[in-house]
């Protein structure tokens, strides 16, 4: 990937990039609808990535290539961008986030991007652009952001300037990444941390390319919902600010207090919680098969409380729990349609993978897309030529 990179950004700009940056896709591990409520996430960052090749030029023209588009010129790094060209405002997004931070706009810059994360497959492209562009921006602007400040940048880019209103979910894992690891993250308080799981795992993505007509809607829904749970619950006594703050015994207590509904969408947020929890323990003490448990548990906590599977995916998760090969399995993101996840050891080969969406076509007329992923480090610096002589 990275040769088609460098060649491209000759083709599109005459020169050698000074500095190529990497940044990978994600896949959230389990925490479904736990980072609006101010729970924690874990996630993984995979071995499909965004590489961004990147040169400062005196002339204050910002310009971007990526494979399939021309080369979009700029000169106002300030305004959106609409139509073909909206892509450079994951980028463009970020550059202004740098500037909050340090970076002195002087002149302008030809970046080229190059990708092997499938976007829109629920693996965060996005974040993962976000993050290579930031690190190339950072390092050839001498800013020196960490992990931490790249991932706030990153994040503050796709809210205001993009305007999707995403957790630190994409943007922390794909910092933090680490090979052989997972990413917890507490977003009450945005901390980031690593927990080993050892290189024998891989994570293998069932895309079934459905989304529900109504996802935004649906989304809000979830949101007020979970808001009004907090109403009911300090209705009934309790003193807290988000559903992070009850714990399963609290809301054992006072969940006959609650309409329905809301119960079962305030039910699924908190047992999520203490689930990322155990797995993160589990973890820790190399128990995958308790983890396994916790997948399939959040799954069907997702069909059963919070609503937001589809037939789709439970099918997919009935179909992966019946396979001794498969740690675990629940769908992953936000639901609606989307992607099913599924861990698994080096038993679960390719072969199965297709059985699996051989079963599904049989149901569902058409195969989802499988995608199999291993956990690789978060955002860096591959190749860097600042400093040394131009050319
Ligand atoms: P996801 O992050 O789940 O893949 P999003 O809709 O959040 O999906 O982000 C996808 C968008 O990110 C694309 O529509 C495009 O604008 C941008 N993007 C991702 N990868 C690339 C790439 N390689 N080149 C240009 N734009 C990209
Ligand atoms: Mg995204």
């Amino acid at each position: 990937m990275i040769n088609e990179l460098k060649s491209r950004f000759r083709e599109s700009y005459g020169a050698n990039p000074s500095v190529i940056t990497i940044a990978p896709g994600r896949v959230e591990v389990i925490g479904n609808h736990t980072d609006y409520n101010q729970g924690p996430v874990i996630g993984a960052a995979i071995d499909r990535s965004v590489m961004v090749a990147l040169r400062r030029t005196e002339e204050p023209i910002f310009k971007f290539s990526s494979a399939g588009s021309a080369v979009v010129k700029i000169a106002d790094p300030v305004k959106p961008q609409n139509g073909q060209a909206s892509w450079i405002n994951y980028p463009l997004g970020v550059y202004n986030a740098l500037i909050r931070r340090g970076l002195e706009p002087e002149g302008g810059f030809e970046m080229s991007v190059e990708s092997d994360v499938p976007s829109g497959a629920g693996l965060s492209s996005s974040a993962a652009l976000e993050l290579a562009a930031g690190k190339a921006m950072s390092e050839a602007y001498g800013v020196g952001l960490d992990s931490y400040n790249l991932a706030l940048a990153s994040r503050e880019a796709e809210n205001e300037f993009v305007g999707v209103p995403c957790g630190i979910l994409d943007q922390g894992v794909s910092a933090f990444g680490k090979a052989g690891h997972l990413v917890y993250i507490d977003c009450r308080d945005f901390e980031f941390s690593t927990i080993p799981i050892g290189d024998e795992f891989s994570i293998w993505i069932f895309n079934t390319h459905k989304k529900h007509s109504l996802l935004e809607s649906m989304y809000s829904k979830r949101h007020e919902e979970c808001h009004e749970a907090v109403a009911q619950l300090k209705a009934a006594g309790l003193d807290i600010t988000c559903l992070a703050d009850v714990s399963p015994e609290q809301f054992e207590e006072r969940k006959s207090a609650l309409d329905s509904v809301v119960s079962k969408r305030a039910e699924h947020v908190i047992y999520e919680i203490d689930r990322v929890k155990r797995v993160q323990e589990y973890l820790k003490n190399g128990e995958s098969a308790a983890v396994g448990k916790l997948l399939f548990a959040s799954h069907a906590s997702s069909r059963d409380q919070f609503g937001n599977s589809v037939e789709e995916l439970d099918y997919l998760v009935k179909i992966l729990e019946s396979l001794p090969e498969v740690i675990g399995a629940r769908l992953t993101g936000g639901g609606f349609g989307g992607a099913v996840m599924a861990l698994a050891g080096e038993a679960f080969t390719a072969s199965y993978a297709e059985s699996v969406a051989s079963a599904y076509r049989g149901m569902f007329g058409e195969a989802p897309e499988v995608i199999e992923c291993h956990i690789a480090d978060g955002v860096r610096v591959l190749e860097s030529r600042l400093g040394a002589p131009s050319y």
